[in-house]
């Protein structure tokens, strides 16, 4: 795994929509996974401000987000639904009908899974997946314990997910126990893994998922097999990574071989 030590929150997002910007230049037809969560929201901010300032357009693009909980309707503002409709799709242009998250009303959850499964593999798989780390060391809603071959389908959630979500909630128990998401394989087949990370409450989940053995008790941590994954880490979510100066020296020296070519 590729790890990038930034400053702080707001060069994590800057870089990661950096990559992002430059994958688009490659592939306008991007099929873009995304995520939910404080994490993301700097990047999709500056994906906004890009678009704003016309250098990307996501009018060919196609999403699919990770996750929903189950029983939210999509106007409920807790739902994954409106975050993504207010942080993101509806400061850009992306056509309503290529934004794919899951159903959290669905009566046939069974059915629903595996559709959403066919219709990232039609479009030819996911290119890029955004993803954060809950304290648990999740990724999506695949809490420890999941399979690290498991597809889109409902989890159960974890109490850590439901007490650090509670939040974003008025009262703890308002908080859904179930969710639709995708699973680890699900994840694991993107062709390209975009890891974010930051603040000390990640460090030490962020240690063992990059580091530690790669176990379903941190789903996270399958991301070490994959061949393209770039983790994008602020100081903060970096104190705990043992080989962190070594990170830091590797980047030093590609950016050096990128000034020097
Ligand atoms: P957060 O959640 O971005 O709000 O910290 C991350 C996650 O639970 O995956």
């Amino acid at each position: 795994m590729r790890v990038i030590i930034v400053k702080n929150y707001d060069e994590m997002s800057k870089k990661a929509a950096g990559i992002i910007k430059n994958r688009l230049e490659q592939k306008p037809d991007l099929v873009l996974g995304l995520a939910t969560g404080s994490t993301p929201m700097g990047l999709y901010k500056e994906l906004i401000r890009l678009h704003k300032e016309k250098s990307v357009s996501f009018a060919k693009v196609r999403t699919f987000n990770l996750d929903e909980y189950l029983g939210l309707k999509p106007d409920n503002d807790q739902s994954y639904h409106y975050f993504m409709f207010e942080n993101l799709f509806k400061h850009i242009d992306i056509p309503r009908e290529n934004i794919y998250i899951p159903d959290g009303l669905t009566n046939d959850p069974g059915k629903f899974c595996q559709w959403y499964e066919e219709e990232i593999e039609k479009v030819g798989g996911l290119d890029l997946q955004v993803i954060g780390i809950g304290r648990d060391g999740h990724i999506g809603f695949n809490e420890p314990g999941s399979s690290l071959a498991s597809l889109t389908r409902v989890k159960t959630l974890d109490e850590q997910t439901i007490k650090d979500n509670s939040r974003f909630f008025e009262k703890p128990e308002d908080v859904p126990h179930f969710a639709i998401t995708m699973g680890v394989g699900t994840i694991l087949e993107a062709k390209e893994i975009l890891f974010l990370a930051n603040g000390a409450s990640k460090s030490e989940i962020v240690a063992r998922a990059i580091e530690g053995p790669v176990t379903s008790q941190v789903t996270a941590s399958i991301l070490q097999i994959h061949p393209k994954a770039i983790a994008i880490l602020d100081e903060e979510a970096a104190t705990s990574l043992q080989r962190k100066d070594y990170y830091k020296y590797a980047e030093e020296q590609v950016r050096q071989f990128e000034k020097n070519s």
